[in-house]
């Protein structure tokens, strides 16, 4: 199947067209291209898209779920098989029985009436360095379509019922005969579903659903990281008909710290040292996520070098425990004190490299290339 084309560009709108724009391009473009009257090849194939454009792009949530996630956000089995059959409440009105018919025959048999999953729903989530590393729990507000509470979703008036439809009996479906065939087509008192609502719901206006607001404690669990995303099976937009719940994907932002870093269940910080202490050794405090814990410095300890707190990590909801990792940077001094300057002379002349070449140990690096090339 090739590649499905932008529905706006398909019905030839701006992103931000109002319901009734779209509606006024769709019925100029499927005049167009209707079948009975393009006899162009391809006329059904595009007569097909524009339909399906109009589908999404007409129902409200459909259009914003798309919006949201393109193509991948719109059930593709609401247009596969029977799919076409149902959702044409767009084209009664213009071509009538000439389009069902076109269609007709698979599609006819089909209903619409069945369970309907609700649409999956998506909320970003910041959350702190401490909070991805700990784990959380985070209220958050959610706008959703729920099932009416007046109709318990059924959009019938409390009392009364959903009837079976007196045009087609209950079969969604109605044959008429035309010269020597009899066509089946969608029942268009009922729009195929077999069923009609006698006194809709006042509360929904018959469509069972309400938009709401929705509180939601969702835990995080300890350990998640930037582009992970939870998901919450049933907390999506409500199904219709009795269909199940969609889910809701929380996905997560882990927001910077200023002195520590992670990689995967590691905490990584750097240290600064002096440097009479990476030379003599000693010990130094190191701010932790769990407090300050003190690290011995063995006397020569040079830039770069790392050291591990074991445990102090990460304690992901994946694995084990992380570490912590302390990179150590020796501080070259700056900003002498006369005396500070007079004591390092002194250890330069105490050095046997530096006396003799004034360069450090670079003497004995030109001894090593000397070495090498067998001078
Ligand atoms: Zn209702
Ligand atoms: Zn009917």
């Amino acid at each position: 199947m090739a590649a499905k084309r932008d529905y706006y560009e398909v019905l030839g709108v701006p992103k931000n067209a109002s319901d009734a724009e779209i509606k006024k391009a769709f019925r100029g473009l499927a005049r167009q291209y209707h079948p009975d009257v393009n006899k162009s090849a391809d006329a059904v194939e595009k007569f097909k898209e524009i339909n399906e454009a109009y589908q999404v792009l007409s129902d409200s949530q459909k259009r914003a779920a798309y919006d949201q996630f393109g193509h991948a956000g719109i059930d593709p089995n609401a247009f596969a098989g029977g799919g076409f059959g149902g959702g044409f409440s767009g084209f009664g009105d213009i071509f009538g029985d000439i389009f069902s018919d076109f269609f007709g025959g698979g599609s006819s048999s089909q209903r619409r009436n069945g369970p309907r999953r609700g649409a999956d729903l998506r909320y970003d989530l910041d959350i702190s360095f401490e909070e991805a590393v700990f784990g959380c729990e985070k209220e958050i507000t959610v706008q959703k379509s729920v099932a009416c509470t007046t109709c318990a979703g059924s959009g019938a008036e409390p009392g009364t019922s959903r009837k079976q439809c007196p045009v087609c009996k209950g079969r969604g479906t109605v044959s008429i005969s035309q010269g020597f065939f009899t066509i089946q087509q969608t029942c268009h008192q009922c729009q195929g579903e077999g069923e009609i609502i006698d006194k809709p719901c006042k509360t929904c206006s018959g469509t069972g659903r309400l938009k709401q607001s929705a509180k939601l404690k969702v835990k995080i669990p300890a350990g998640v990281e930037t582009g992970q995303k939870l998901k919450l099976s049933g907390e999506g937009e409500a199904g219709e008909k009795g269909g199940p719940s969609g889910s809701l994907y929380i996905f997560i932002t882990v927001g910077k710290h200023d002195f520590f870093d992670r990689v995967g269940d590691d905490i990584i910080c750097e240290k600064d040292i002096t440097f009479p202490l990476a030379a003599l050794g000693g010990e130094i405090e190191v701010p932790t996520l769990k407090g300050v814990v003190k690290i011995k410095i063995p006397a020569g300890t040079q830039t770069g070098k790392t050291f591990r707190l074991r445990g102090y990590g990460v304690k992901s909801f994946r694995n084990g425990e992380g570490d912590q990792l302390v990179k150590i940077f020796v501080r070259t001094p700056t900003d002498l004190t006369a005396k500070q300057r007079e004591l390092l002379k002194q250890l330069a002349e105490e050095d046997p490299e530096s006396k003799a070449t004034g360069i450090g140990s670079s003497k004995s690096f030109f001894d090593k290339v000397k070495q090498a090339l067998g001078g």
